[in-house]
C-alpha cells in the first residue's frame, strides 16, 4: 500500500515536472517570438528611418546647373571676351572643383562657401579674340553643406558621406561645358 502511494506520488510530481517543463517551454517560445517581433519592428523603424535620410539626401542635392548658366562677357579693361558660369544656389554649400580641358583639370576660382542666394560667377575661360568655342569641355564641383566655421545657414545632412570639405565629395556634379552664341554682340546671355 505504502509502495502503490509512493508510485502515485512520484508519478504526479513527475506529471507537475512535465507540465511545468512544457509551460516552461511555452513560455520561452512565447518569449523568443516577442523578441523576434521586436527585432522585427526595430528593423522596419530603422528602414524607416534610412529612407527618410535617403529622402532628406536627394532632397538637399544642389539643383543641376544648366548651359544657361554660362555666360560671355567683355572684360572692359582687355577687350576680351570671357566665359563665365553664373549660378545661384538655393541652399548654402561648401564647393570645389575644376574645369576639365580632355582630361587635364583646372581648379575653379571661387569661395569655398557659397551663402543661399547668393549668385556665384566663376570664371572659365578667355574666349575672343583666342577662340569661339571653349577649350573646357566640363566642369567637375563638389559640394558639402556648410561647416560649423560658416557660422552661418547651418544645416546637415544626416547620411553617412563626409561632411568636411577636405573629403571625398557630399555631393558631385558634372556639368558640360556650353559656349553661348555670339552674333557679334557682347554680353549675350544664351538661352
Ligand atoms: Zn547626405
Amino acid at each position: 500500500m505504502t509502495t502503490a502511494l509512493t508510485i502515485l506520488a512520484i508519478v504526479i510530481s513527475l506529471g507537475a515536472l512535465a507540465v511545468s517543463w512544457l509551460l516552461g517551454l511555452r513560455s520561452a517560445r512565447a518569449a523568443e517570438k516577442s523578441e523576434q517581433h521586436a527585432k522585427a519592428s526595430a528593423h522596419a523603424a530603422e528602414r524607416v528611418a534610412r529612407a527618410e535620410v535617403d529622402r532628406d539626401h536627394e532632397m538637399y542635392k544642389p539643383a543641376q546647373i544648366g548651359p544657361e548658366s554660362f555666360v560671355v562677357e567683355q572684360n572692359p579693361r582687355t577687350n576680351e571676351e570671357d566665359l563665365f558660369c553664373i549660378f545661384t544656389p538655393t541652399r548654402s554649400y561648401r564647393i570645389s572643383g575644376e574645369s576639365m580641358n580632355g582630361s587635364s583639370p583646372m581648379a575653379l576660382s571661387m569661395p569655398l562657401f557659397n551663402p543661399a542666394g547668393v549668385q556665384v560667377k566663376v570664371f572659365i575661360d578667355v574666349l575672343n579674340p583666342i577662340r569661339d568655342m571653349s577649350s573646357k569641355t566640363e566642369l567637375r564641383l563638389r559640394f558639402w553643406p556648410p561647416a560649423d566655421v560658416d557660422d552661418r545657414d547651418l544645416w546637415t545632412c544626416r547620411c553617412e558621406r563626409p561632411l568636411g570639405s577636405h573629403e571625398a565629395p557630399h555631393w558631385e556634379m558634372t556639368v558640360p561645358v556650353a559656349t553661348p552664341s555670339q552674333p557679334g554682340k557682347t554680353n549675350v546671355r544664351w538661352g
